[in-house]
């Protein structure tokens, strides 16, 4: 009978790294985290490392895998992990790896992004194709911005180019309609195994300075000339008003049955609509992350929502260690690997 003794859940240490080597060590496996020289504190302090492997670079890690091939070690992506190796890349990794790599070309491209969206029914921004099309606020989105750092917003065609100063160099742009609502972050988690849609948990996150430019006046606001950003600090749990439930569900499970067309086994495991929910309750989803985001880590204990599911803390983390232990137990880890 295959055992999960056999196999290690490695991961790289930033991003979500505590929650998914804690959830994995809960689940029985022993955990790999790969480190940047000098940042393998919290992994220490916090036990969740069997095994710390320091790196000097990124580069390293194509290196390292030879080791992990021996050690029968399963990687598991996460935002800092697709970032620093690139969607490209991903593809030419040669460890196990939980997840099907090439949907996250579709996540990290947002022209395939909006049709894979679009085509699961998801109501969506508008884009506008040049900034003489605005007629509507709009958020301008550089490519490649970390974080929603750097992010504008404009009410105008003049007020975009007068904003668009101060950002030189930054030639490549998205120009969304801004929609006015609360941001609603869902976690979600398919398993190719039970083959059910799972709604783990929800957030909104921390940023800066957008969730503090309220605390002084709008005088002081303007006085100060300061301009919107929405760089991610952290992420703050919530709970979602029931009756949108249902609604949550279905968009979970319609871009799962979506994803199924565009690339292998399609997208499985843990993902998130980032969306915007209008006063109308129109969820406006601007983006999906197709892996572990880092809106789950206040729920290292579960959330409410899983905790009505399990009776017994589930994190996100959690939850992949418990997918891939039962593929394993069911003799059927090709079908959680991509
Ligand atoms: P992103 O980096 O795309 O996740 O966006 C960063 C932040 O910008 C979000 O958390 C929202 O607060 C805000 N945001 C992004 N897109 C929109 C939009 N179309 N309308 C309103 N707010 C947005």
């Amino acid at each position: 009978m295959p055992s999960i003794k056999d196999y290690k859940i490695a991961t790289l240490g930033s991003h979500s790294a505590l929650q998914i080597l804690k959830g994995a060590k809960d689940e029985g496996f022993d955990t790999i985290c790969i480190c940047m020289k000098g940042r393998s504190k919290p992994y220490e302090s916090y036990g969740v490392a069997d095994n710390i492997i320091e790196i000097e670079n990124f580069d390293e890690f194509f290196g390292l895998q030879e080791e992990l091939i021996k050690q029968n070690a399963i990687m598991i992506p996460h935002g800092s992990f697709v970032t620093y190796i690139g969607p490209q890349s991903m593809k030419k990794l040669k460890v196990m790896h939980y997840g099907t790599k090439g949907i996250l070309e579709f996540e990290s491209d947002r022209d395939k992004e909006r049709l894979w969206l679009l085509d699961a029914g998801c109501k969506m921004p508008r884009i506008f194709d040049k900034p003489e099309d605005i007629d509507v606020p709009v958020i301008v989105k550089f490519h490649g911005a970390q974080g929603g750092k750097g992010y504008f917003v404009a009410k105008s065609t003049k007020d975009f180019y007068e904003g668009i100063k101060d950002y030189p160099g930054n030639k490549k742009y998205v120009l969304q309609e801004y929609i006015v609502g609360v941001p609603m972050y869902t976690h979600f988690f398919y398993s190719p195994i039970t083959e059910e849609l799972e709604v783990m948990s929800f957030d909104k996150r921390y940023e800066s300075n957008a969730d503090s430019i309220g605390r002084i006046s709008a005088q002081d606001q303007l006085d100060a000339d300061i301009r919107t950003s929405y760089t991610i600090t952290g992420n703050i749990p919530l709970v979602i008003r029931e009756s949108i439930l249902p609604q949550v569900f279905e968009m979970g499970e319609n871009v799962v049955k979506a994803s199924q067309k565009l690339v292998g086994k399609g997208l499985y495991g843990p993902f998130c609509l980032e969306a915007i929910i209008d006063p109308n309750l129109n969820f406006y989803v601007f983006e999906i992350s197709a892996r572990i985001v880092a809106g789950t880590n206040p729920f290292i204990n579960g959330s409410p929502y899983t905790w009505l599911k399990y009776n017994e803390p589930m994190s996100t983390g959690r939850r992949i260690a418990r997918d891939i232990k039962m593929a394993i137990e069911q003799d059927r880890l090709d079908d959680v690997l991509g």
